[in-house]
């Protein structure tokens, strides 16, 4: 079977899906690998790793030709789907719930849509193929950084002879796998952590990194399905941000990474909290998209300074500016998954498999995957009128 690495093409993109190290383990399991030409340039991959590691490179048609499946970080774009091929498998973040067309688009096609981000997470045998957890990693840790880059001052405690530089206060809002790396990060930098979640089992989590747990009155626990936050009432919301701004003024650094799967992420910093903050406070919203944030203030993909002196980032696609680590990642995910459906050298989709049942979205020219169908519905008004 052969299995082709495309050359990414969403703007600002420079992960890869598989790195040169990660090759030996699908050739072992009898798969060719094929790699588009630049497909690792982005991560600054020569082609000539590849080829060194046992791959042929190609041209852009020849991938999309001879490939039995096609790796790829993102969702492939209108032109890559129109020339995939029936009866050939896509892998990668295609984000079925957010592009439910796309995936109609594939089915149509008779492209096989496989996504990494339908992997069941709490499944320990999936945790290897986890890339939403690899990338959110990654981000956290990015996040801490452009923060730290941002501030004009001093993370870590520092006595010198020049005097002493008091350490930053930085609030984490969303303990996740990305608020967790950022509390990690934010610590090793010397800085002193307070950090925040609906979520009471983050509690235990953030005080083994070094966070000050912050509990709110407000809101008790709101822990939903699968390890997810449950979206909060309006009064709840109003509640926890009137709580939430008494302990905002007081902090340097926040970063936000609260998301609820399927909503748009909870608004935790208002405009009246940043008014409160000191001038040359920084807040990163990582959780900001064309969705909205959890930050009232903040543009997707750009730094605004407020008038009191407060910077707001909201970073767009933050494992992309760490390419290579974010690709080593992504490549275990994906070849980890990858595997798990190979069977005897071809690809063998065992649909009683939770692991193949869940991330499998299109087959036979269909839509497969339940929560997809469902978005593809007409409307009840619409379907009345047919
Ligand atoms: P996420 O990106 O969906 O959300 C980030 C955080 O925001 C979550 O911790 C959530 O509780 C929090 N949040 C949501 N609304 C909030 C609000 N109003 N105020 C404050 N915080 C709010 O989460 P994630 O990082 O993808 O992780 C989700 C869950 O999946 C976690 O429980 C994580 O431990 C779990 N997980 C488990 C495994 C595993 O078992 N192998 C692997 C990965 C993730």
């Amino acid at each position: 079977m052969k299995v082709g690495v495309a050359r990414e093409t969403a703007p600002g993109e420079r992960r890869v899906a598989l790195v040169p190290e990660s090759l030996g383990k699908l050739t072992a399991a009898g798969l060719e690998i094929l790699v588009e030409a630049g497909a690792g340039a982005g991560a600054l991959i020569p082609d000539q790793a590849y080829v060194d590691a046992g791959a042929k490179v190609v041209s852009s048609a020849e991938l999309y030709s001879q490939s039995d499946v096609v790796l790829r970080v993102q969702k492939p774009s209108e032109s890559e789907v129109k020339v995939m091929l029936s009866g050939q498998a896509v892998m990668g973040l295609l984000q079925p719930l957010i592009d439910p067309k796309l995936a109609a688009a594939l089915a149509e096609k008779g492209v096989i849509a496989i996504s990494l981000d339908a992997i069941p997470r709490t499944l320990s045998r999936a945790q290897s193929m986890d890339a939403l957890s690899s990338q959110a990693n990654v981000g956290g840790y990015k996040a801490v950084l452009i923060a730290a880059n941002a501030f004009g001052r001093y993370f870590p405690l520092l006595t010198t002879a020049a005097g002493t530089a008091k350490p930053a206060n930085v609030l984490i809002l969303g303990i996740g796998v990305a608020g967790l790396q950022a509390i990690g990060t934010a610590r090793r930098l010397g800085a002193i952590v307070k950090a925040y979640d609906v979520r009471s089992e983050t509690k235990e989590q953030a005080e083994s990194l070094g966070a000050q747990f912050i509990v709110l009155k407000s809101v008790a626990d709101a822990s939903g399905e699968g390890g997810y936050a449950r979206q909060l009432t309006p009064e709840e919301q109003a509640a926890q941000q009137k709580e939430l701004n008494e302990h905002i003024g007081s902090m340097d650094v926040v970063i936000t990474t609260a998301q609820v799967p399927g909503r748009r992420p909870p608004l935790l910093v208002t405009g009246d909290a940043v008014k409160g903050m000191k001038p040359g406070s920084v807040i990163v919203d990582m959780a900001a998209s064309a969705l909205g944030g959890n930050v009232e203030l903040s543009k997707p993909g750009e730094t605004v300074v407020t008038d009191n002196g407060v910077t707001i980032i909201a970073p767009d696609n933050l494992p992309a500016t760490m390419p290579v680590g974010a690709s080593q990642f992504y490549a275990r995910n994906i070849s980890a998954l990858l595997l798990s459906m190979v069977k005897d050298g071809s690809l063998n989709l065992d649909f009683e498999d939770e692991v193949t049942k869940a991330t499998v979205i299109t087959h036979d020219g269909a839509v497969v995957a339940e929560p997809v169908k469902k978005l593809l519905e007409p409307a009840p008004a619409e379907a009345a009128k047919s």
